[in-house]
């Protein structure tokens, strides 16, 4: 009897777990793949959130899932965990704040004071913006009460900031979850010495105007509001002198080129590329018009893009809306301009932290089986499969050497190559999201093919189940046949705990879906 033959792992199908020192779990569509660790898991969660959750998974099961993965590190250790959200939060790796804010809260709602005190001094990097704040509130409102050293928290984040910039945080962002300047400041008890702070303390408690020069935007954002909308010239001229920005200036004003002329300036590279459609709307963006010309200037200027820290995301949903014509809530519609789309296209690649090639041969394997076609970000805009695209085009921009497919349980030819146009990338890639999963078919395909690959960059959702041997089987045969230490990046599209890399085997990689920094982490692994 040769007993042996049932533990090879060249006759292990995807349906059963490897035989391995790392015990293999199945996943949600029957395949046995590898578990990731705790941390990849909260990275995971924090860069790709669970909006809308998954192929598989309700948004309910999903979050609950990852509440409770914050947990455990919280446990194993707050302070690392309170390091990780706060860092993947201020360097803008996710498009959303949403999950660093709930998991900052979570871990400031421990029980553990340690743990709460670890969240709570990382408040003002996780919570950049009274906005973010609020959310942090209204989520702790639900899981603790205001204790002395969440007031201290909450006190500190206002008052040990320079009261220019507090003034125009304050004025911008005044309420948002149902929380405004007022209450907070009322329910922390906060006291400074410092009297500009004082004074805009005091504006926001009772209304006072301050007279200090340096809190003169406050004065411009108050004259501002009373502003009749045919007042534009007065409102274009108030812009400039206190320095206003988008939202200081009330609806009825925004409907004037005149205004948005006066904004543009200094309009922060967010709210430019959410408004290119109400700009184009109202007239702004007209064909041949030098509006046009300093629009499409400053989306492409890579400095300030890396300045604003944009996420690739951002930009690319934000392509996507403004070539529709019409926005996603509302009734505005627009005539978008070939020009703006353009730039936008152009503003997403340069979006990218710089990095240089590292030469090594790439294959970019896209999995577009059925369950890629679910939605990747809000909106419906963009599927999971549609967002893996972008960013392999992006890595191809980069890299010298690369190569494109998609796959199912059969590789799948795609047409998309750097210099494709990302509409027809999109489409292209919709029109062939279907079928079942095998994520080996990367390395066989490039074996039955002798491809020589250094690297095997593989974008899915780690549901793989409908091959005949596992994908990192099938990477080994393909050292051995092909004499190259090939090694896997796995990029993870969902924020589920699932994983084709073998964690035993150094030369794999597991990778958290769409990031700025991506094309660096691919160079520091393979370079
Ligand atoms: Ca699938």
């Amino acid at each position: 009897m040769n007993y042996i033959k049932h533990l090879s792992p060249n006759t292990t199908t995807q349906a059963e777990p490897l035989f391995s020192s790392t015990p293999q779990v199945e996943n949600n569509s029957g395949g046995f793949v590898w578990e990731v660790d705790h941390w990849t898991r909260l990275e995971r969660f924090l860069i790709l959130g669970c909006e809308g959750g998954s192929y598989y998974t309700g948004e309910r099961e999903m979050t609950r899932a990852n509440a409770s993965i914050v947990e455990q590190c919280t446990t194993l250790d707050p302070n690392r965990t309170a390091e990780i959200i706060a860092c993947i939060s201020e360097d803008g790796r996710a498009p959303k704040n949403d999950a660093a804010i709930f998991a900052l809260a979570l871990v400031a709602s421990s029980k553990n004071w340690e743990a709460s005190r670890a969240a709570l001094c990382r408040l003002d990097r996780v919570c950049r913006i009274p906005t973010h704040l609020f959310q942090f509130l209204s989520i702790c409102k639900e899981l603790r009460g205001w204790g002395r050293g969440f007031r201290n928290a909450v006190a500190a984040w206002y008052k040990y900031r320079n009261p220019e910039k507090l003034a125009y945080q304050v004025t911008k962002y005044r309420n948002r979850h149902g929380f405004t300047h007022r209450d907070v400041l009322r329910l922390c008890h906060v006291k400074t010495g410092d009297g500009t702070l004082n004074s805009l303390f005091k504006y926001i408690t009772q209304g006072t105007l301050p007279c200090e020069e340096k809190l003169k935007l406050v004065v411009g954002f108050d004259l501002i509001q009373k502003l009749d909308k045919r007042a534009e010239d007065t409102a274009a001229m108030l812009i400039k002198e206190h320095g206003l920005t988008l939202e200081h200036v009330p609806n009825t004003l925004l409907g004037s080129s005149k205004v948005w002329g006066a904004l543009l300036p200094n309009l922060p590279m967010t709210a430019l590329i959410r408004n290119l459609g109400k700009m184009t709307a109202i007239g702004m963006l007209k064909p041949l018009s030098s509006g046009v010309d300093k629009v499409c200037e400053t989306l492409t200027n890579k400095k300030r893009l890396h300045k604003s820290r944009i996420h690739p995301l951002s930009i690319l949903l934000a392509r996507t809306v403004y070539e529709k014509g019409s926005g996603v809530r509302g009734s505005l519609q627009w005539q978008a301009s070939r020009q703006v789309v353009d730039a936008l296209e152009e503003a997403f690649y340069a979006s990218f932290k710089n990095v240089e090639p590292t030469g090594k041969r790439h294959l970019l394997a896209l999995d577009v089986s059925g369950s890629m076609s679910w939605n990747y970000c809000d909106n419906g805009l963009l599927s999971c499969a549609q967002g893996a695209a972008c960013m392999a085009m992006a890595t191809a921009r980069t890299e010298p050497k690369t190569h494109i497919v998609g796959f199912s349980d059969i590789i799948k030819p795609l047409a998309i190559g750097k210099h494709t146009d990302m509409r027809t990338a999109l489409q292209r890639i919709s029109s062939c999201t279907f079928g079942s999963t095998d994520c080996a078919q990367p390395m066989m395909y490039a074996m039955a093919n002798e491809l020589e690959v250094d690297v095997f960059v593989v974008y899915t959702d780690n549901e793989t189940w409908a091959g005949h041997i596992h994908p990192s089987v099938a990477l080994k045969q393909y050292r051995r046949k092909m004499g190259i230490d090939a090694k896997l990046i796995v990029v993870g599209m969902q924020a589920n705990p699932f994983t084709i890399a073998d964690p035993n085997d150094t030369g794999m990689l597991d990778m958290c879906g769409f990031d700025a920094s991506a094309p660096q982490v691919i160079k520091s692994f393979v370079g």
